[in-house]
């Protein structure tokens, strides 16, 4: 009865967006009054959306001060943030195209910030769906000539994907999610975003900022990374942990639940985000939608019902 207190319940975050839809309000229990939201920032302590602990010990406290002030909830991790940002993003319209710095650029270039990598898990899509991933330039002298040129069409890789495709995007990946997809993001705790090409759009009446020149710096050219980039999870097991990636910053898993299955919290955290269907942990009744962390020593942890998961935590180099 006392580990089921220990269970943090971060308050979702909801982020407008000028290519959002309504999904996270009407096919998720997010509350909200309105609508065009595009991401739903689960489990944040980034400045630009802090999440609030929403019940137990240390509700009404900012994730951000939580992991300031208790470190030994997160395994005493050296980082200063909360590392990771974990989002679920629906794209009624067309992402930018885009693309993010490295640590080492993001932290000379945009004030110490932290770069980006990111992942995308495919909670579903409409067919034929195709995510942008990548480039055809040989040179970055090809590449500048072919943005400068606004050849978008015939400079980036197309990759189809379907619901169940899990994507790792490296910093230097032009990228871009494309209309109709919902996709779990796991990332670096940041949010510095250079536009190659926003679709000629207007937000109240004008272009969004384009970041033509950094992009063509930290581009990695060439880029092949289309075809290494995806993994088809639809197959994997259920009833344990299946891993998607482990990197520099993060590693995620994951889990379908059929039934019963328990496993043991010995990651420095393990945020969990409940993608499919529902049940219980240890207890708590949790369903789609649902953002949790196991914090540190949480020890065994036993999952019922039916349901998927994805499951993170950080690395330190
Ligand atoms: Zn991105």
């Amino acid at each position: 009865m006392e580990k089921r207190e220990r269970i943090l319940v971060p308050e979702p975050v909801l982020k407008e967006n000028v290519w959002g839809g309504n999904r996270l309000v009407t096919e998720f229990h997010y509350k909200s009054e309105g609508s065009g939201y595009g991401e739903c920032w689960g489990i944040s302590a980034h400045p630009h959306g802090d999440c609030v602990i929403a019940e137990g010990e240390y509700a009404g406290e900012t994730l951000s001060r939580l992991y300031r002030e208790h470190r030994e909830l997160f395994g005493n991790l050296k980082s200063p943030e909360f590392p990771l940002l974990v989002k679920i993003i629906d794209a009624q319209d067309k992402l930018s195209i885009q693309v993010h710095p490295d640590d080492a650029y993001a932290g000379t270039h945009e004030d110490g910030s932290l770069g980006k990598t990111e992942c995308w898990y495919v909670m579903d899509c409409p067919e034929d769906a195709e995510l942008v991933i990548g480039h055809k330039a040989k040179t970055r002298e090809e590449l500048a000539d072919m943005v400068h040129q606004g050849r978008y069409e015939e400079l980036v890789r197309r990759v189809p994907v379907k619901k169940g495709d899990f994507i790792q995007i490296e910093p230097g990946t032009i990228h871009a999610i494309t209309a109709g997809l919902l996709i779990l993001e796991t990332q670096q705790s940041s949010d510095v975003t250079y536009r190659v090409y926003d679709y000629g759009r207007l937000v109240d009446g004008k272009p969004r900022p384009i970041h033509v020149e950094q992009s063509i710096q930290v581009a990695n050219v060439p880029d092949e990374s289309d075809k290494k980039a995806l993994k088809h999870t639809q197959d994997y097991a259920a009833n344990r942990l299946n891993q998607l990636v482990s990197c520099d910053f993060y590693k995620v898993w994951k889990l379908k639940v059929e039934g019963e299955f328990s496993l043991e919290q010995e990651e420095p955290f393990l945020l969990l985000s409940v993608i499919q269907g529902g049940g219980f942990l240890d207890g708590r009744n949790i369903k789609r939608g649902d953002h949790l962390i196991l914090p540190a020593g949480y020890g065994r942890a036993r999952f019922s019902g039916d349901m998927e998961l994805i499951l993170s935590t950080a690395v330190e180099k």
